[in-house]
């Protein structure tokens, strides 16, 4: 009897614990639960610059105490749908897309929207869709009038110089930017090209000649071998306008299989995009010659603003109503600052800032 009595205590003792376990627990977990989950849907992990915004999306959510969902489609657009598909049916509370092709999402952003699922465009604009609230990005359109004002400056256009020989590259023609960048730079070269101070030897001119499917750097070597043998027997090119270091560096791949980078041949003005680690160093050894630095910490610090206003019913901070059209509404955006990168900065910039140590760079 004695011994019942004692497991009875013992019992009681242990169901009284785990109330105040729970007690004591439960507002934790609903202070988690009550946040959310926030869904992150990036393109690709080939590029440093998305494995950065990624885990920067990740750590400044869960620093305001959200839960993540992070997810890459390696380049491939069904598999990004069926990722978002899935982050849906998971239960997230925003969705975060930077999109592979910025056409393809109309019926999953349908499906998120009708389950209340608000939607962010990240870095890249989503097209076709009524169900993007809102675009935290980057001034695409200055990005290539950054990169096309450092090539008109390095050549000495302003004062009358040339004429000189010219390539153009662009980006993803399935990715808006890459449009927003070729403006930006044809705004400064055009009358360049047109007063033939600037000539385009292989006649390539055009977002429909000089895109680069999936902005793979082995289709821009690809092109620039052919560019070279087909255009520049006999001839330099004094610059190529490239809009992404990944392009940059088989672009210059290409120029160094035919001789270029010697004292003979000097390498030409070649601009980029993103300042990755390998396009740096390049900058420094003096082959790519400037890229554009965009701050992956800021674009996530805005993109997270985002999320919590959206999510505590309040409007967040947007600097743009007119710009980013995307063919069925004009989406709210925020446009941050890129800065221009060159041997002269690099450190300054890259490094004063935090966004590296000088010994990733070395
Ligand atoms: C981004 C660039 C990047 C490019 C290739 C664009 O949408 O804005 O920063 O270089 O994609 O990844």
């Amino acid at each position: 009897m004695t011994g019942d009595r004692e497991v009875k205590t013992i019992r009681t003792i242990l169901a009284t614990l785990a109330t105040f376990a729970v007690v004591a627990i439960a507002p934790l977990a609903a202070h988690a639960q009550d946040k959310g989950s926030i869904a992150i849907s990036m393109p690709t992990k080939s590029s440093a610059r998305w494995i950065a915004d990624g885990s920067n999306m990740v750590k400044y959510l869960q620093e305001k105490g959200y839960k993540t969902d992070l997810q890459y489609a390696e380049d491939d657009i069904p598999n990004q749908l069926a990722q978002i598909e899935n982050m849906i049916t998971k239960g997230a509370k925003v969705l975060v897309i930077a999109a592979i092709d910025g056409t393809t999402l109309t019926d999953v952003l349908q499906k998120a929207a009708d389950k209340g699922v608000k939607v962010i465009a990240y870095d890249r604009l989503i097209k076709g869709s009524k169900n993007v609230d809102y675009y935290a990005t980057f001034d695409n359109f200055q990005v290539g009038v950054l990169q096309a004002s450092y090539i008109e400056q390095k050549l000495g256009l302003k004062s009358g110089k040339g004429p000189f020989n010219i390539e153009l590259f662009g980006g993803s023609a399935d990715d808006n930017n890459a449009f927003f960048f070729y403006n930006g730079a044809m705004s400064v070269l055009d009358p360049y090209i047109k007063s033939g101070k600037l000539v385009v030897r292989s006649k390539q001119v055009g977002m429909d000649k000089v895109a680069t499917l999936r902005w793979d750097g082995a289709v821009a070597q690809a092109r620039m071998d052919n560019l070279l043998s087909a255009y520049y027997s006999g001839a330099h090119v004094d610059a190529v306008l490239s809009p992404y270091d990944g392009l940059s560096i088989g672009i210059i791949s290409s120029l160094k299989g035919v001789g270029y980078g010697t004292p003979k041949l000097p390498m030409p003005v070649i601009t980029g995009q993103d300042a990755e680690v390998p396009s740096v160093k390049s900058i420094q050894k003096g082959e790519q010659t400037s890229t554009i630095f965009k701050d992956t910490r800021e674009l996530a610090k805005v993109t997270v603003g985002m999320v919590d206003a959206v999510l505590g019913g309040k409007k967040p901070e947007i600097n743009d109503t007119k710009t980013y059209n995307n063919g069925v509404k004009v989406v709210p955006s925020y446009l941050l600052k890129p800065v221009s990168v060159d041997a002269s900065n690099w450190k300054q910039v890259l490094v004063g800032s935090g966004y590296y140590t000088e010994a990733q760079l070395k």
